[in-house]
């Protein structure tokens, strides 16, 4: 398992993404016989599911964190097997086709951030993007205290980390790590772990396990929404386990689970002192008078992910919306995008969970393997038709799901005119407001020219949605706004750039071009 390419090296495949659906789909096509070169920003393979801690950390335990983590050993197992080569540290900014040979032009940065010495080229037949998701960040007042985390980020800092929001490492460590001698353990940090999505009993689950105090999971919907479909619920029983799982944990635990609520306004000075957690409408809207205080040190808060699409709308990916209306890719049952040798699995096709992701990742391996055979599909096997249906079956919970915890339109009344929506340029509703209603804003883009919302370090990752709401906001019919199109997918240094200009000409019909005016 290599982990290092020189510059240009060609492979038959190249994978960007090497969590659960791009290692399944590297191992896999490398199984099948084609060379594959496998990239991911972070240090160690494993996506945001299987992240874990950096052996220098000494976790005795880190299967502790993970359920299924037998999965990703046995994929780790294939990997290093495999004849793979692993670029770890190397972030993605952009894919082109070569104009001369056809092939696909990977171009990445090395080091932490992309701010890094090397920039990196990889060319491949295909390309499979596996670039998974992010957290969907929703604002209210207080929300950009100190103590206030992603629930998916705290999930994130617990896993690689081996820390709990509100707290120092020793209470989380306890739960991995061997403790030490005669020590007694200190009582965790109160972390309030709210939003919406069935991220957050895993959260939750989590960090009450790992020693946190968890006074209560706040859901701004209703799971009522999942019993109108029977039929799709009782085909994937594992996912009513899953929560069953999940939901034993936190009794045992003491945690108590409020839905149809939210965390309105945190409190505190300099850091999280307590939460008002108010009921919601059906539309998400507060009831006026039900709010009540929660003390604690800690807030876990996110409105379930939202695919990370950058490379492939750069590269003029069909997108369609799902029912939580973000943006996903149209894929056909191979699960090719429109843009013809680009594939795609796991989140890029739907917020979906890691069993969907492999499925999606192993079908997609299977697929390229006999494309690039020169076959037009993969031959009917026996294991291509139960994938198939698998992945169908899983996609239609998925659906519900997304449709379940969609954000109601009324969550922009816990806003007042002072809360900042855009963190990284300080742009708060208000302004917000105001370019909607005195400057005529329809659309985020123009909000963001007019504010500079989304402009920032995040370039929109997080405040995105809340602004693209608030520029709807108060219409009657909504126009369908297109994915956002950006050429860089992560930050690239100038002489970098600079230095690529010779190689990739650009081609004025190129999606990708247009993508450059829309930035
Ligand atoms: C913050 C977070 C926490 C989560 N926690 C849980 C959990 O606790 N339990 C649960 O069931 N599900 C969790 N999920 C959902 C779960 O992780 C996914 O269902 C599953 O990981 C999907 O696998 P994937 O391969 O599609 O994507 P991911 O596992 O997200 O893998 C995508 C990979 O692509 C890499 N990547 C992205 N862009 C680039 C680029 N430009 N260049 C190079 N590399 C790139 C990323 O570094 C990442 O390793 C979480 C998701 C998020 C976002």
């Amino acid at each position: 398992m290599p982990n290092s390419a020189t510059d240009d090296a060609e492979y038959d495949l190249a994978v960007i993404g090497a969590g659960v659906a791009g290692l399944t789909g590297a191992v896999t096509a490398a199984e099948l016989g084609l060379s594959v070169a496998l990239l991911d920003s972070s240090a160690q393979p494993g996506g945001q599911f299987y992240r874990h801690p950096a052996p220098a950390l000494g976790a005795t335990r880190p299967q502790a964190l993970h359920h299924d983590w037998s999965t990703f050993t046995a994929l780790r197992r294939r990997l290093a097997d495999s004849g793979v080569t692993l670029l770890a540290g190397h972030h993605v900014w952009t894919v082109v086709r070569a104009p001369t040979s056809g092939l696909w032009d990977v171009h990445a940065v090395t080091g932490a951030d992309g701010d890094g010495e090397c920039p990196v080229r990889v060319r491949a037949r295909a390309v499979l993007l596996a670039t998974g998701a992010y957290e969907r960040h929703l604002p209210f007042p207080g929300w950009t205290l100190p103590g206030v985390v992603g629930a998916g980020g705290a999930q994130a800092m617990l896993k690689s980390g081996l820390v709990l929001p509100g707290a120092g490492t020793s209470s989380a460590r306890a739960g991995v790590a061997a403790p030490p001698a005669g020590a007694k353990p200190a009582a965790g940090p109160r972390v309030v772990v709210a939003g919406s999505g069935p991220l957050l009993l895993a959260v939750a689950a989590s960090l009450a396990k790992a020693g946190a105090r968890v006074p209560a999971v706040v859901e701004a919907s209703s799971y009522l929404g999942y019993a109108r479909h029977p039929r799709t619920l009782a085909a994937n029983a594992h996912k009513a386990a899953e929560a069953a799982r999940h939901g034993a944990a936190l009794l045992r635990h003491g945690v108590r689970l409020r839905t149809r609520s939210a965390v309105t306004q945190v409190h505190g000075s300099d850091r999280v002192a307590a939460v008002t957690v108010s009921r919601l409408d059906r539309d998400w809207r507060p009831v006026r008078g039900s709010g009540r205080r929660i003390a604690c040190d800690a807030l876990a808060v996110g409105f379930g992910l939202v695919p990370q699409l950058e490379l492939a709308t750069g590269l003029g990916c069909a997108t369609r919306r799902a029912q939580d209306g973000s943006h996903v890719l149209v894929l056909d049952a191979q699960q090719q995008t429109s843009v013809p040798g680009i594939w795609a699995a796991g989140e890029t096709g739907g917020i979906g969970g890691a069993q969907l992701a492999h499925a999606e990742g192993e079908m997609a391996g299977i697929a390229i393997a006999a494309r690039l055979a020169g076959h037009r599909a993969p031959a009917g096997s026996g294991r291509v038709r139960a994938l198939r249906r698998r992945r169908d079956r899983m996609r239609a919970f998925a659906s519900v799901m997304a449709a379940v915890h969609a954000p109601g339109a009324g969550w922009s009344r816990w806003l007042d005119d002072t809360t900042d929506v855009c963190r990284c340029e300080e742009v708060s509703a208000g302004r917000i407001r105001e370019a909607v209603a005195d400057l005529g804003a329809r659309d985020a883009r123009t909000v963001k020219l007019l504010t500079r919302a989304g402009m920032g370090w995040c370039q929109g990752r997080i405040c995105g949605a809340a602004v693209a709401c608030l520029a709807a906001e108060g219409r009657e019919e909504r126009p369908p706004v297109p994915a956002e199109r950006r050429p860089l997918a992560v930050p690239v240094r100038l002489d970098v750039l600079a230095a690529r200009t010779g190689t990739t000409a650009p081609d004025p019909g190129d999606p990708q071009e247009n993508a450059a005016e829309n930035h």
